[in-house]
C-alpha cells in the first residue's frame, strides 16, 4: 500500500489532506514522495519559522538531544530556564508556563484570569469574553472560546461562562463589558483560521481602556500571530498595548511542539505550586531549539518580512485575479477572483505549497524565505489567480 493508503485507512478522518505525500524538506523547499520539488509558503500553519530543517535550529535541537531528552518538571533543566528567561526579557512579561501546544497555552490563560478574578472578586466573576470568527484551539473548553458555532454543534456542551463580542464592533464591546462577572476578554490581534483579519487600533485601544477600567485581564492569544509571524516580535508590539497574559505555541518551536503562557507582572503570583501543570510542557529539546529561533527574531530580520511582505501585498493587488489582500507581515489573506480551493490546487500542480483560511488564500512563510524563491512563488500565485482574466 502507498502512504496515501495506509494512512487513509488507518489514521482517524480528522482531517482532509491534499494528495500529496511530503518526505524531506530544506528551507523553503518540500519535497514529495515522487521528488516534486514546492516552494512551501504555508510552514506547516505557522511553525516552521525558519523553513525546513534550517541548520542552526537542527544543531541547537540535536545537541540538546545527545544531553538529555526528558526530565518531568520535577527537576530544573537548563534551556526551560533559558528559554523562560529569554521570552521575558524580549517581551517585558514576568513569567512563563510551557505546555506544548496552542490549545493548552490557551487553557492556561483562561485558568490564570479565572483564578485572578475569582481570588479578588469571588467566583461569579468567571465570564470570558471572546471574539466571535475567533480560532482558540480543539479542547472542550478552547473550542468553547472559539468564537464560530459550526466547530461547536457537535460536542456540546461546551465549558460556561463564554461569550463572543463581534470583532472591530465597539458598541457591542461596550454592552457586553457592561457587567461585573466579566474576568477576561481574550482575542487574536490578526484572527488566522477566521480569515486572517486583523483587529483595528481603535477597537484594540477601546478594549484596553475597558479593561485597565474594570481590571479585566487581556489574554492575547498570539499562538499563531507571534514570533515574529506579523513583523514584530509578537503582534501586541504592532498595536502599542501591553496584554495581561500572552499565549503563544506553533512558531515558537520551529517544528516541535512547544506552547507558552507568558503572565505579567499583574498575574505572576496567580498559580501557585500544584495549581497547573504538564508532563512535557518546557521539555529540553523543545525548548534548546526555541531558544535558537528566538534568538534570531531581531530587528533586521522583522524589517525584512515587512519589506517582504509589503512585494507579495503590491504585486498581488497589482493582478486583475486578486480582489484583497488582508493582513500583517507573513500572515497574509488574498480574496482571489476564482474560487480559492481552485487556486490551492492549482498553485500546488505548479509547485507551490499555499492553504486557505475562510474562503481567503492564505500565504505563510518561513521568515527568511529568500528573494528568489518568494519572487518565483508569487509569479506563480499570480498566474494562477489571472487564468481567468
Ligand atoms: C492554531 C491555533 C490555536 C490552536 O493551537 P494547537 O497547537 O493546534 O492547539 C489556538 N489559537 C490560535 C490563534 C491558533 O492559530
Amino acid at each position: 500500500m502507498s502512504i496515501k493508503e495506509i494512512d487513509n485507512k488507518y489514521v482517524a478522518h480528522t482531517y482532509g489532506r491534499f494528495p500529496v505525500t511530503l518526505i524531506k524538506g530544506k528551507g523553503s523547499v518540500a519535497i514529495g514522495e515522487d521528488g516534486a520539488e514546492y516552494i512551501d509558503m504555508a510552514t506547516g500553519i505557522a511553525v516552521n519559522t525558519f523553513g525546513y530543517c534550517d541548520d542552526f535550529w537542527v544543531s541547537a535541537v540535536a545537541e540538546q538531544l545527545m544531553e538529555l531528552q526528558h526530565t518531568s518538571n520535577l527537576y530544573y533543566t537548563g534551556p526551560c530556564a533559558r528559554l523562560a528567561q529569554l521570552l521575558c526579557e524580549r517581551t517585558g512579561m514576568s513569567k512563563v508556563f510551557f505546555s506544548n501546544s496552542g490549545a493548552e497555552a490557551n487553557e492556561c490563560a483562561i485558568k490564570a484570569a479565572r483564578k485572578y478574578a475569582a481570588d479578588k472578586y469571588g467566583k461569579e466573576r468567571n465570564v470570558i469574553l471572546t471574539l466571535k470568527n475567533s480560532f482558540h484551539g480543539r479542547t472542550v473548553t478552547t473550542l468553547a472560546a472559539t468564537g464560530q458555532d459550526n466547530f461547536h454543534k457537535d460536542f456540546l456542551p461546551l465549558t460556561e461562562g463564554f461569550d463572543y463580542v463581534e470583532a472591530n464592533n465597539i458598541t457591542d464591546l461596550i454592552e457586553k463589558t457592561d457587567s461585573d462577572n466579566i474576568a477576561a476578554i481574550m482575542f487574536e490581534f490578526v484572527q488566522g483560521e477566521g480569515g486572517v483579519t486583523p483587529l483595528t487600533k481603535e477597537f484594540v485601544e477601546k478594549i484596553f481602556e475597558i479593561a485597565q477600567q474594570k481590571d479585566i485581564i487581556t489574554i492575547a492569544d498570539e499562538v499563531q500571530t507571534g514570533n515574529g509571524r506579523t513583523g514584530a516580535l509578537y503582534a501586541y508590539m504592532n498595536y502599542g498595548v501591553t496584554p495581561d497574559v500572552v499565549s503563544t505555541a506553533k512558531g515558537l518551536g520551529g517544528g516541535l511542539p512547544l506552547g507558552a503562557t507568558m503572565l505579567s507582572s499583574k498575574m505572576e503570583n496567580v498559580y501557585n505550586p500544584g495549581d497547573h501543570g504538564s508532563t512535557f510542557g518546557g521539555n529540553p529539546v523543545c525548548c534548546a531549539g526555541a531558544i535558537s529561533i528566538l534568538n534570531r527574531l531581531d530587528d533586521e530580520l522583522m524589517q525584512q518580512v515587512r519589506e517582504k511582505s509589503e512585494y507579495i501585498r503590491s504585486e498581488l493587488l497589482s493582478t486583475g485575479g486578486v480582489e484583497s489582500v488582508d493582513g500583517m507581515g507573513f500572515m497574509l489573506g488574498i480574496t482571489t477572483k476564482r474560487p480559492v480551493d481552485e487556486v490551492v490546487k492549482e498553485c500546488m500542480e505548479q509547485g507551490v505549497l499555499v492553504i486557505k483560511a475562510k474562503q481567503k488564500l492564505r500565504l505563510l512563510p518561513a521568515l527568511n524565505i529568500p528573494w528568489d524563491l518568494l519572487k518565483s512563488a508569487v509569479e506563480t500565485i499570480k498566474t494562477v489567480c489571472n487564468k481567468d482574466e
